[in-house]
């Protein structure tokens, strides 16, 4: 018998390298409006964007306020004079474009479609996500796609893991397991909704949180996944 039979995958630096999509978004943004790019101020927009995404885990911002308080914030930090909101809505557009697999991840999704039910389950913006899941070809091999935004609940919540289960067709909680990279979201809704986690964790860090597994490469889930 199959140990799993319903796998929620995260998408950001799960499946998709988010890292770039953001690294060439933001360059294409300071370069359109004439800014200068750096690794600092790079660097520096990272961290108000974790930030910012932060306030939405724990509810204090909502996803439509995320797009535009991280751009705020940054053109106060920087001086500057070009409007935020506009930079904020390019952004959006640039990083809706940015479609890099994460190693071996399209062979995974290959192989487990064919006897597992898939749901892509994702916080994220759906101006963003919604283009990268089509142009990636991601689309068509769930069964389901979740974005935080469209959902109105969002990771690490009970409630948005519930509607992952209810859209997989309400399987038993010990046969689904959530597979991703963030311990605050994905490893941490999935305690919180009661069924096991696997850390895809490229660093091999030591788990902060008591994850029913670990893993460095995506190819290691079929020893996992039977
Ligand atoms: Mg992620």
């Amino acid at each position: 018998m199959k140990k799993y039979t319903t796998l929620l995958f995260d998408l950001d630096d799960t499946l998709l390298d988010f890292g770039i999509a953001e690294d060439q978004a933001f360059r294409q943004l300071m370069t359109d409006n004439g800014l200068p790019f750096t690794q600092s101020i790079f660097d520096r927009y990272n961290e108000i964007n974790r930030s910012v995404w932060k306030q939405l885990e724990d509810h204090s911002l909502t996803s439509d306020q995320v797009k535009f308080r991280r751009f705020e914030i940054f053109c106060q930090e920087f001086k500057i004079s070009i409007s935020s909101e506009k930079l904020a809505l390019e952004y959006l557009v640039n990083l809706s474009k940015g479609v890099q697999f994460i190693d071996g991840a399209w062979e995974i999704l290959q192989r487990f479609r064919q006897d597992h039910t898939l749901i892509l389950v994702t916080n994220g913006l759906s101006a963003v996500q919604t283009p990268r899941i089509q142009k990636s070809g991601l689309g068509s091999l769930f069964s389901a796609v979740i974005i935080s935004e469209e959902a109105g609940v969002s990771k690490p919540s009970v409630a948005f893991f519930e509607l992952a289960w209810k859209m997989a067709g309400k399987p038993e909680k010990d046969k689904m397991l959530v597979i991703g990279d963030s311990i605050s979201s994905d490893i941490q809704g999935g305690i919180n909704f009661g069924i096991d986690t696997c850390w895809y964790n490229p660093a091999n860090a030591v788990p902060p949180l008591p994850v029913t597994y670990h893993i460095q490469r995506l190819g290691q889930l079929p020893e996992i996944i039977a």
